[in-house]
């Protein structure tokens, strides 16, 4: 089976346990869970059986020691996660209002997650890869997108693919580097798996179907409107296949996007057909959302097609 590697953070996300709850005055707090967009995504594709494995560092704390336990228990490839003495491992502190917005506070750029490079350990792993996964949001520093050019080139070498999942504000497309980044990923990029409104960061066109032509007319062969609750639509040269999202109560949406990338190239790489890999990212994005924590509703593969037996589509 195909190999895929990401690089990027990892952290820890804490979050305030009663919706509305500030981090102004002192309050009841859940976690440590496992995070960081990178390692939601590499743990998801070992769960559903793929060969995964994760570019990262962090500090050699209980935080940095609780992810790389979790990836091992879930099959992922540890080997290139670097643990640095001195360092602390990133956090993330989320607060939920009524309205289902979130607001964090981050400690990344400062942690471990920053020492990301590649080694000898990381060269080894990409020797042995057929995809590389980018996320805007890992193109937090000059050394960050370095290491996602080297990962990108590194497998492109070998005849292998890459994907895009850009999960960028508009605020990040004025950090240093950032536009000449995206342009380099965009140009090597086979899949591209937007939600719907950042399709429009990138494309001119002010209509989904225009806006994935501009893309498609770009070199990239497969693009993935994701769409929250209401599922996804998947775009490729022979036409427009759209999916339903499943029905479940969503407690917490950190780590939807991340799980549905996952499995949709999982199961782009294993030649699927465009209604399977939607069925079984779709089903992976909703149980993602029923568990409090980024990687808690995180499901193996016999679990999500047991789930997606069942399951009704639409709204719950
Ligand atoms: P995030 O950045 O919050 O991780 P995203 O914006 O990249 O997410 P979404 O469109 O929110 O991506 O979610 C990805 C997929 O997860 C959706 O296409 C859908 O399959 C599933 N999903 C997300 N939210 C829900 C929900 N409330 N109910 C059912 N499925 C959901």
């Amino acid at each position: 089976m195909k190999k895929l590697v990401c690089a990027g953070e990892i952290l820890v996300e804490i979050m305030a346990e009663r919706i509305g709850q500030s981090f102004l005055a002192p309050g009841p707090l859940v976690g440590p869970f496992p995070s960081g967009a990178p390692a939601i995504f590499i743990d998801q594709a070992a769960r559903l059986g793929q060969p995964a494995g994760l570019i990262a560092a962090v500090g050699d704390d209980d935080f940095g020691h609780l992810n790389i336990e979790r990836l091992r228990a879930d099959g992922a490839d540890i080997s290139a996660i670097k643990v640095h003495r001195g360092a602390a491992t990133g956090t993330a502190f989320v607060t939920y209002e009524a309205d289902g917005s979130r607001h964090f506070v981050y400690n990344i750029k400062q942690s471990a997650a920053g020492l990301i490079e590649i080694g000898a350990e990381a060269r080894a792993l990409l020797a042995g890869a057929d995809h590389f996964h980018v996320m805007g949001t890992s193109l937090f520093s000059p050394e960050v997108i370095e290491v996602a050019r080297n990962g990108i080139e590194a497998v492109k070498a070998r005849g292998g693919t890459v994907s895009f999942d850009p999960n960028i504000r508009k605020e990040m497309l004025d950090l240093p580097g950032m536009r000449d980044a995206l342009h380099f990923v965009l140009s090597k990029t086979d899949v591209f798996l937007p939600s719907g409104p950042e399709l429009f960061i990138f494309a001119k066109a002010t209509d989904e179907e225009s806006a994935v032509r501009e893309m498609l007319g770009r070199g990239i062969s497969t693009v993935v409107v994701k769409k929250g609750a209401d599922g996804a639509v998947h775009y490729d040269q022979t036409g427009r296949t759209a999916s339903p999202g499943f029905a479940v109560d969503e407690i917490d949406p950190t780590g939807a996007g991340d799980c549905f990338a996952a499995a949709f190239v999982s199961f782009w790489l294993r030649g699927a057909t465009a209604e399977k890999a939607l069925s079984i990212a779709n089903g992976c994005g909703a149980l993602a959302v029923t568990k409090k924590g980024p990687m808690e509703g995180i499901a193996s593969l016999a679990a999500v097609e047991a789930f997606i037996k069942t399951a009704k589509t639409g709204a719950p």
